[in-house]
C-alpha cells in the first residue's frame, strides 16, 4: 500500500497545508528521504525536477522549525533566481498554518529591502550563492542558528561555477547541522 502523509509523524498544521495543496501520496523521492530527514540524517539525493524534490526536503524542515527562534534555522542554496522564488512559494504554502517566515534572497534585486527583511524574524532562507555571501559578510544574515543546509540542483551550481561560493557559505555555518544535497546527476566534484 502507498504511504500517505498522515503515516508520517508530522505536525497537524503541516498536514492541513499538505492536504490543501492536494498532495495525497508521497512521491518516490519523498518516500525515500522524508523519514531520514525527520531523524536528522545527512543525505545525498539523486532526483530530477518534477519528482517532488522540493517538498521532500521542505516538509521535514518545516516540521522541525522552532517558531520562537528569531534567526534563520534553514538555508537553502539554489542556482537561479527562478528556483529561489519557486522554492520559497512551496515553503510558504507548506508553512502557512505553522506561520513560518521564509525569505528569498537573490542578486539583481533591491539589496536594502533584503537586508531589512533579514533583520526581522526569519525561519527559512532560500537564495543564490553570491547574494547570500554578501548578506553573510555584512552580518545581515545570521548563520549561528542554522541547523539545516540544503544544496538544491547541486549539479547546476557546479556547472555555473558556484563551487567556491558554496564552499564559502558552508564555512560560515555551524558544523553541527543536517546537510542535504539534491542533484539530478552526480558529478565527482
Ligand atoms: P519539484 O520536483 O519539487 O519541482 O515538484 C514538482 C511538482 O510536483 C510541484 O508542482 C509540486 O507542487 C508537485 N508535488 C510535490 N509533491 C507532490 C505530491 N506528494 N503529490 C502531488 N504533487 C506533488
Amino acid at each position: 500500500m502507498n504511504k500517505s502523509f498522515k503515516d508520517l509523524s508530522l505536525k497537524e498544521e503541516l498536514l492541513k497545508a499538505i492536504d490543501l495543496m492536494g498532495y495525497k501520496e508521497l512521491t518516490k523521492v519523498q518516500k525515500e528521504s522524508i523519514p531520514h530527514i525527520l531523524e536528522g540524517k545527512n543525505l545525498v539525493v539523486k532526483s530530477q525536477t518534477g519528482s517532488g524534490k522540493t517538498a521532500a526536503y521542505s516538509i521535514p524542515i518545516c516540521n522541525n522549525i522552532d517558531w520562537d527562534e528569531r534567526y534563520p534555522q534553514a538555508l537553502i542554496v539554489v542556482p537561479t533566481r527562478e528556483l529561489a522564488i519557486q522554492v520559497k512559494e512551496e515553503i510558504f504554502n507548506l508553512g502557512r498554518f505553522l506561520r513560518l517566515k521564509v525569505l528569498d534572497i537573490y542578486g539583481k534585486s533591491p539589496y536594502r529591502r533584503q537586508a531589512r527583511d533579514l533583520g526581522e524574524r526569519v525561519h527559512i532562507v532560500v537564495g543564490t550563492p553570491g547574494r547570500l555571501i554578501d548578506h553573510i559578510e555584512k552580518g545581515n544574515l545570521k548563520t549561528n542558528k542554522i541547523s539545516y543546509l540544503v544544496l538544491d540542483e547541486s549539479d547546476e551550481m557546479l556547472n555555473m561555477g558556484f563551487l567556491d561560493q558554496v564552499e564559502t557559505i558552508i564555512k560560515a555555518l555551524p558544523s553541527e547541522r543536517t546537510s542535504l544535497l539534491f542533484s539530478a546527476t552526480m558529478p565527482e566534484d
